[in-house]
């Protein structure tokens, strides 16, 4: 993408969101969580964290950085020396809110107990209920959604958790895939229009929550099911069992986890995310063709699509950018100049492959426009005759109040200009959109899936939108 996660990618625009992992019961519950962390890493590089529970109590460690930075074997000794049950978070924020506070996952000790969350997504209504609670006497420590939320059970602990969690859930609005961890149950749920991801495995007699499948693959756990919007679902020593915690809303799966945020290796609703990525960039290919030698891919999230545009063109995929993998989070850009050095470091173009050539560039997304622009200025430098742009989506022009961190129409490059305009801009010889009927008719079913971005229609109203989601 574009836009980019300026930690993770070095790009500037939309954030990657969280990750979240559980796991009950098992007895390497915390060394099999610190795995998955590493599968998820993708979702967000700024803290990390695990939560583990066993017959002598709750541990938790967290720590700003990447999840190679934040454990090591002492801390996972720690975590792993009698649990049983894990809980993992990794998260992306804006740099403001960027602090070990508001790391996750959250502890908190309540009369029922310990309890720990975890969450991928943003509460529209966070502000309006914080604002209740502080007025109500809750004193707040953290900037995270999550904490709005474990005061809410605090209040309503008398039918203990599970149905306080419903209960306090029923007052949210938003999109999160949320896990909760008490001293002996883990609990998943998701959002009623089932924004946010959120998947089901298993291995052996333990079961597995996660963001996405490839967190599965990571442990050795089997998929077994997406956890359906509204549903939560309980693990604890009897066994598994799931209701219907919160009535189910239209149905709006974020279109944005195949186009940007998931791994190409995972599946989400029954469908390879590689293979959505590559199928787009096909039809990208047959609606938009471009007179070009070479097609290459903005690393990593849009080569799928790459390599889908070159095969339908019938134009030779070249490595024309080269990603380098080791640039960990000291690169938080928080001003521009910094984020297009960012870039720099990054990515960098293959002089001989490119010099001389008319190169497609294919991204996933464009959000803000800086960097499509610093890097087609960056081809152009290493001497491409000719960059033809192609955006395997349509124009990005809403904002996203569900966990996704473009908060305003004004920082949307699309928004209010047309592509020629967005050419112009970002300096490339032609550029051209997939069309939103395209996308539709890619993903299939379009009506079960969220297109706010694209299309203005939010599946949940969002006027006095806030919170500090993740
Ligand atoms: S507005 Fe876009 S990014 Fe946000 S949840 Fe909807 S599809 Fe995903």
């Amino acid at each position: 993408m574009e836009g980019g996660n300026p930690v993770g990618d070095g790009r500037a625009g939309i954030a990657d969101q969280c990750g979240v992992f559980g796991i009950g019961f098992h007895r390497e519950a915390a060394g099999l969580t610190h795995f998955a962390l590493y599968a998820l890493q993708h979702r967000g590089q700024e803290s990390c964290g695990i939560v583990a529970s066993g017959e002598e109590g709750i541990e938790v460690h967290r720590g700003m950085g990447l999840v190679s930075d934040v454990f090591d074997p002492a801390s996972l000794a720690r975590l792993g020396r009698d649990s049983d049950l894990a809980l993992g978070h990794v998260r992306y924020s804006t740099a403001g809110s960027s602090s070990l506070a508001n790391a996750q996952p959250l502890l908190v000790r309540y009369r029922r107990g310990p309890l720990a969350l975890a969450h991928n997504g943003n509460l529209v209504n966070a502000g309006v209920l914080r604002a209740e609670l502080e007025a109500a006497g809750s004193i707040f420590q953290t900037a995270l959604d999550t904490e709005v939320i474990a005061h809410l059970v605090a209040r309503l602990a008398d039918g203990g958790p599970e149905a306080a969690l419903a209960a306090s859930l029923a007052r949210v609005r938003g999109g999160y895939a949320l896990l909760a961890l008490t001293d002996r149950k883990l609990i998943g749920v998701r959002d009623p229009n089932g924004i946010r991801p959120l998947a089901l495995g298993r291995l052996g007699d333990a079961r597995v929550m996660a963001s996405e499948s490839c967190a599965f693959d990571a442990v050795g756990a089997r998929f077994v099911r997406e956890i359906e919007p509204g549903e939560m679902v309980v693990v604890d020593e009897d066994g598994i069992r799931s209701t219907r915690a919160l009535p189910a809303g239209r149905p709006a799966f974020c279109v944005f986890e195949f186009i940007y945020l998931a791994r190409p290796d995972s599946d989400l609703m029954g469908l390879n995310v590689h293979a959505v990525r590559k199928e787009l960039g096909r039809r990208l290919a047959e609606r938009c063709p471009a007179p070009a030698d070479m097609v290459t891919g903005v690393p990593d999230s849009s080569l799928s699509a790459a390599s889908g545009y070159a095969e339908a063109a019938g134009i030779p995929y070249e490595m024309g950018l080269v990603k380098n993998r080791y640039i960990g989070r000291t690169f938080i850009q928080p001003r521009q100049e910094e984020r297009e050095l960012g870039v720099t470091l990054k990515l960098n173009p293959l002089r001989k492959v490119v010099s001389g050539r008319r190169v497609v560039l294919v991204d996933d997304s464009i959000v803000r426009g800086t960097t499509s622009r610093h890097i087609i200025r960056m081809l152009r430098e290493a001497g491409a005759r000719q960059v033809h742009l192609r955006i395997a989506s349509p124009p990005y022009r809403w904002p996203c109040y569900f966990g996704i961190d473009t908060r305003s129409r004004g920082e949307l490059v699309a928004a209010g200009r047309d592509p020629e305009a967005v050419r112009q801009l970002v300096g490339a010889d032609s550029l051209e959109y997939l069309a939103l009927e395209d996308l539709v008719d890619v993903i299939g079913a379009g009506s079960s899936f969220c297109l706010a971005c694209l299309d203005g229609d939010y599946p949940v109203p969002v006027e006095g939108e806030d919170g500090h989601g993740c």
